[in-house]
């Protein structure tokens, strides 16, 4: 499955042509060997978080292609071209047609060209934003890496599909691996790909997946992270970093549909976990019920405050787990964490930026960095995963009283807190930009 950079470069992946690549924007490292594209996510990471330790050479995929098991096609009419199918290029509303994506599951990219090809026989339009006008918008597609279930998302602008039954009868004789289609309506003038409203064509409605032995249920809104083969790998090292031995209170912030948290549930006494997306902590404890895991509980609401008011009310906490979005944490949870002082900190970045500037903080509050992992999680992007363990380090012995000193103060290494490896700052250093991942 995955193995460690230790391999000599050279003898990685050469990139695959992709006749896109230029234009598409997604794949910024597809002009480097893939050994090539890893160094140079280590330098940045070197750059961002080397004063704060030695960074472990990070995890690379054995086989960095095809890893994502959801995609995403646009459909638009063009009056001069007709229909076309494809992605959006990086940071702009321009489409580029796509007719194979070399990071995409391969069954993904076969659905939507045989869901363009029926489109004739079947009259079904394609959506024009001109015009506001045609059916078909956007075609999703999520494939359960473990299960083999494949879930296909049609949306389009009315609840009126004509000849359904026979569309989702041509559909499936052409793919047999087709496990659910949902039909998804969506007629705003609007950049979101999803609307309110689904009708089930074909099957569950949803499709479900197996990540560190426990099962999960996607359904078209669900978040779900899209390298499962990386993510296993990320919430391994995750949890060999908490070393929890089944006693331990935990806490799982920014926690999505529950992931980390239910994979840590096992081997902790009860696990809280604290997220702000109404929707996701829905499927948190459908998940929950789902491993009929019993010693978990899901709030909804924002990690920050619920940190502090866990501090005002002085709960036991043993561990903390952080996955938050690109943005990262802020002051006012990483001093609650302090006020608490659980143990470990096992903290999960894809934004080395914010990150280094909550290590600070963490630092401030007693909290020494142990080890730094990075991840590819998203392999031929500039995107980079980190997971760090933090440990609570009690005052040197040479603190004035036998109170422990809070802050800048007895540091154990005698090194300043203050020491940023940026200039420290409240705010974010893209507060807009949402988590790709999650899109
Ligand atoms: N660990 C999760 C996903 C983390 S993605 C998983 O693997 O499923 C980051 C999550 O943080 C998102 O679900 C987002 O909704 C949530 N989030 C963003 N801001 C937040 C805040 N202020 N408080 C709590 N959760 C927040």
């Amino acid at each position: 499955m995955k193995s460690e950079n230790s391999k000599s470069p050279a003898s990685w992946e050469k990139p695959q042509p992709c006749r896109q690549f230029r234009e598409c924007g997604g794949c910024q490292l597809l002009d480097r060997t893939y050994g090539e594209s890893l160094e140079y996510k280590q330098r940045i990471l070197k750059k961002q978080l080397g004063s704060f330790g030695k960074i472990n050479p990070i995890l690379g995929m054995d086989n960095p292609w095809c890893y994502r098991n959801k995609s995403h096609s646009t459909f638009a009419y063009d009056p001069r071209k007709g229909v076309r199918s494809g992605l959006y290029a990086e940071h702009s509303h321009r489409l580029v047609p796509v007719d194979r994506c070399l990071l995409q599951d391969e069954r993904a990219d076969a659905i939507v060209g045989t869901v363009k090809s029926l489109m004739k026989s079947f009259k079904m339009t394609a959506y024009d934003e001109k015009t506001g006008r045609g059916f078909l918008r956007h075609v999703l597609i999520k494939v359960g890496f473990r299960t083999g279930e494949i879930m296909v998302v049609l949306v389009v602008t009315s609840h009126i599909f004509p000849g359904k039954n026979n569309y989702v009868k041509a559909l499936r004789q052409k793919h047999p691996e087709i496990t659910t289609i949902v039909q998804n309506i969506n007629a705003e003038e609007t950049t979101m790909v999803l609307g309110e409203r689904e009708i089930v064509l074909y099957g569950r409605g949803y499709i479900r997946d197996t990540l560190c032995e426990m099962d999960f249920q996607i359904s078209p809104k669900s978040f779900y992270q899209i390298n499962p083969v990386q993510t296993e790998a990320l919430y391994n090292k995750a949890m060999d970093m908490a070393g929890l031995t089944g006693k331990e209170i935990v806490l799982d912030a920014y926690s999505g549909i529950g992931t980390i948290g239910l994979i840590a549930s096992r081997r902790a006494a009860a696990v809280i976990g604290v997220e702000l997306n109404g929707d996701a902590v829905k499927n948190a404890q459908q998940n929950a019920r789902l491993n009929r895991v019993g010693n978990i509980t899901f709030h909804k609401g924002d990690a920050g405050r619920f940190m502090t008011a866990m501090a005002r009310d002085g709960q036991k906490l043993d561990m903390v787990f952080l996955d938050p979005p690109r943005s990262g944490s802020n002051r006012g949870f990483i001093q609650s964490v302090g006020r608490l002082r659980p143990g470990k900190v096992v903290y999960i970045s894809c934004g080395p930026e914010s990150l280094a500037r909550d290590l600070v903080w963490f630092r401030e509050e007693g909290y020494e960095v142990r080890e730094i992992q990075p991840v590819d999680m998203f392999p031929w992007t500039e995107h980079i995963e980190t997971c760090v363990l933090l440990e609570f380090t009690p005052p040197a012995k040479s603190a004035p009283s036998g109170t422990p000193t809070r802050g800048n103060a007895g540091k154990p290494d005698g090194r300043s807190a203050g020491k940023a490896p940026r200039e420290r700052s409240h705010s974010a250093p893209h507060p807009k930009r949402t988590r790709r991942k999650s899109s």
